[in-house]
């Protein structure tokens, strides 16, 4: 088969490679239909993720249909269309009991497309299928679904779940790239007052408002404090959502925060960054991290199925599984493509 494969920093080819085979009896073999491409691949790229290997078939995000199962493979057979969690759950270990499935202790977590190979290409082998796969309803396309692998449970539960987004409140979210945008239309589903975006890309802030953000700021061209304070009665907002993963944003995010207000941070961060603890520890300010552990799919998947929840929107370029290579030029030149997300489907 064909595949996307990494060979070190700056290197990728889609090359032939070895079809995957089932290796252990909670296995299944999955045939790509629908995959992306992600900020995290784009990092593995950089040489940011040293643990991956030069030969990883690279990507953990799509959906497909079952060729094969292994024998303790219970909830899907052959020819079931699955949508697929960039994390893997073992579904027994303390931390999956708590549907802490990014924490797994027994060889789960975030290991497609990093430790294992990947959805980049024309086959998957899934470990763990019967947690770690979910039945796609039969009246979605795969373009509704696709952005429920990663960035759509990124958004809502590192950032909208853990910033405890209420009726009424005022949010920011600092980044409008993907996960951004996941957090602005997830936050929607709370009634918030107002959701204010920030971005130094003017294209991704107009992205921002077409999501439901109610006011947009371009913080390389304001003071993004000053005008966060004006909307907001003076006091800042009640949660700011980190969504970009550099030390200069997470410290902005920090400072638009209200007293008693949270701070969500979604952006994987590679670099220490300052925490203004003598400031904050008076303002009774709440902070929360997290790697997402996609638990709520099914309740996303609820959610575009009623309509409410146009995930599809995330998708602005579309190429056939084997011109993987242009996907990436798209993805990789997202200043002048204006891409979101690129879609690759079978054809
Ligand atoms: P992205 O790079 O596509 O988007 C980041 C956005 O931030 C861009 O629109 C960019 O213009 C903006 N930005 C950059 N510098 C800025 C600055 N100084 N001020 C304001 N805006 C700025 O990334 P993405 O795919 O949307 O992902 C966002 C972050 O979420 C990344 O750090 C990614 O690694 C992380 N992530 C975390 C998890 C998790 O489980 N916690 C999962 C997936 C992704
Ligand atoms: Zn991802």
């Amino acid at each position: 088969m064909k595949a996307l494969v990494y060979h070190g920093p700056g290197q990728k080819v889609w090359e032939e490679v070895p079809n995957p085979q089932i290796q252990q009896p909670t296995d299944a073999i999955v045939r790509m239909d629908t995959t992306t491409i992600c900020g995290s691949d784009l990092h593995i790229l950089k040489g940011d993720t040293p643990e991956v290997i030069d030969g990883r078939v690279l990507g953990h995000e799509g959906i497909g249909t079952i060729v094969s199962v292994g024998s303790a493979v219970h909830n899907f057979r052959e020819g079931d269309r699955v949508l697929i969690s960039c994390i893997s759950a073992c579904g027994r270990c303390e931390y999956c009991r708590k549907g802490m499935y990014g924490q797994c202790l027994n060889g789960g977590g975030w290991i497609l497309g990093h430790l294992i190979d990947g959805t980049q290409a024309e086959y998957v082998r899934i470990p763990f299928a019967d947690n770690s796969l979910y039945r796609v309803p039969e009246q979605l396309s795969n373009e509704q679904v696709l952005f429920l692998s990663d960035i759509l449970p990124t958004g809502y539960e590192v950032g909208v779940l853990k910033g405890v987004v209420q009726p009424g409140q005022s949010i920011a979210v600092i980044g409008a790239g993907p996960v951004g945008l996941a957090a602005i239309l997830t936050a929607q589903l709370y009634s918030p007052m107002r959701i204010i975006a920030l971005d130094m890309i003017d294209a991704r802030l107009e992205k921002a408002r077409v999501f439901g953000a109610t006011d947009a700021i371009n913080n390389g061209q304001v003071d993004a404090v000053e005008a966060v304070r004006t909307l907001t009665d003076g006091l800042g907002v009640d949660v700011a959502i980190e969504a970009v993963g550099i030390p200069a944003t997470f410290e902005l995010t920090a400072s638009l925060v209200r007293p008693g207000g949270r701070i969500a941070n979604i952006g994987v961060h590679g670099k220490p960054v300052t925490l203004h603890l003598e400031q904050l520890w008076i303002r009774d300010v709440t902070i929360t991290t997290g790697l997402v552990d996609t638990f709520t799919i099914p309740t996303l998947l609820r959610m575009v199925e009623s309509g409410r929840l146009p995930a599809e929107k995330l998708a602005t370029h579309r190429f056939a599984l084997d011109q993987m290579m242009e996907a990436y030029d798209t993805f990789l030149n997202a200043s002048q493509t204006n891409a979101l997300k690129v879609v690759l489907n079978r054809a």
